[in-house]
């Protein structure tokens, strides 16, 4: 069977890694979370002082771009986990702060230029589910299939927030709002790869609609390329 690449962008804290993660199990698929890259590198950043709340250094951040290593490894669970230069930081890089410094590390031409490079040699095969912000537009543009996913922003803050409630992170509803829209908004406005919509890209919000529906729905269009019906 032939095996395709699906590219699911959109807005901060839709739900796309979820729906990712469904499809690459279901399809047997290589499942890769873009957004957990910037992550990392943002970790370092902050863990080198290149950047806290009142500064960011990109130089330094650029000239040590070489520096950093990044790796997916599964764990016992079967579940992909990141490690920068071999530390599993997994768990580091959902916290807030990190949520607050990874938009601005995340417009620096060199930096999306090392983490394209590896997210389309991770893809080069095909047979690989990716979520992220330019998946559709900059990292596979020929992808078979591409989703972007919306809700409105209540909805995203607040399924966000029960997220890291759940997760034992101490934090208010209105910061997990303030930091959603800003994200979108940085996001959003960039000079390089901004978020955008890909011309051939079907629009999902699911404000109104429940994780199993979603997955059924956009499983049958992987499942209509897969099969060569589009
Ligand atoms: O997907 P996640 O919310 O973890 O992504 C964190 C941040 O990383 C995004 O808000 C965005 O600034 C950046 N990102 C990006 N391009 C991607 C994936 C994530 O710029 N492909």
């Amino acid at each position: 069977m032939r095996k395709i690449t699906i590219a699911i962008d959109g807005h901060s804290s839709t739900g796309k890694s979820t729906v990712a993660k469904q499809l690459a199990d279901y399809l047997g698929y290589v499942y890769v979370d873009s957004g957990a890259m910037y992550r990392a590198v943002t970790l370092y950043a902050m863990r080198n002082g290149f950047i806290d709340a009142n500064h960011f250094d990109s130089r330094m951040l650029i000239d040590d771009l070489k520096n950093i290593s990044l790796e997916f490894r599964k764990n016992n669970l079967g579940k992909d986990e990141i490690f920068l230069n071999g530390e599993n930081i997994e768990k580091q890089i959902r916290t807030m702060e990190v949520s607050e410094f990874v938009s601005p590390i995340a417009t620096v031409l060199e930096v999306r230029k090392k983490l394209v490079q590896q997210q389309q040699s991770m893809g080069k095969e095909g047979g690989v589910v990716m979520d992220g912000r330019d998946i559709g537009t900059v990292v596979f543009p020929k992808a078979e299939l591409k989703i972007f996913m919306t809700a409105t922003a209540p909805v995203r803050a607040q399924r966000r927030f029960r997220e890291l409630i759940s997760k034992g992170i101490e934090v208010s509803y209105e910061e997990v709002l303030e930091n959603v829209t800003e994200r979108d908004q940085m996001d959003t406005s960039r000079a390089q790869s901004p978020l955008k919509i890909a011309d051939d890209a079907i629009i999902v919000d699911n404000s109104e609609m429940n994780p199993e529906d979603q997955f059924h729905m956009i499983l049958q269009l992987a499942k209509d390329r897969i099969a060569g019906r589009i």
